[in-house]
């Protein structure tokens, strides 16, 4: 009769079970370099930093513009990573912030 520790020698033995023991490690990585990709707002370029501190901005989310979402404009919010203070910012994927 096999032991749990004579199956998991086994399934150690398969190349696939070994990949899925690494796929928290790789999750955790790809997680950290979306995070750091969308707190500059990419794509798309940096905004402006704070007008009240002149800190970077955390990009937050973005949605169609209110009033101009109908031609392709959208509103990014951001939040400053040191006092808090928050924002919107217009986009266009041609032009950027504008
Ligand atoms: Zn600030």
């Amino acid at each position: 009769m096999l032991s749990v520790s004579d199956i998991l020698r086994l399934l150690d033995k398969i190349p696939q079970w070994k990949a899925l023991g690494e796929l928290p490690g790789r999750m955790a990585a790809l997680e950290a370099r979306l995070a750091a990709l969308e707190s500059n707002g990419n794509p798309g370029g940096n905004p402006d930093p704070c007008p009240a501190c002149n800190a970077p901005l955390a990009f937050k989310g973005e949605r169609p513009d209110p009033v101009m979402g109908a031609v392709g404009i959208k509103e990014r919010s951001f939040a400053c990573t040191a006092c808090g203070y928050q924002t919107q910012r217009q986009w266009t994927a041609s032009d950027g912030y504008i």
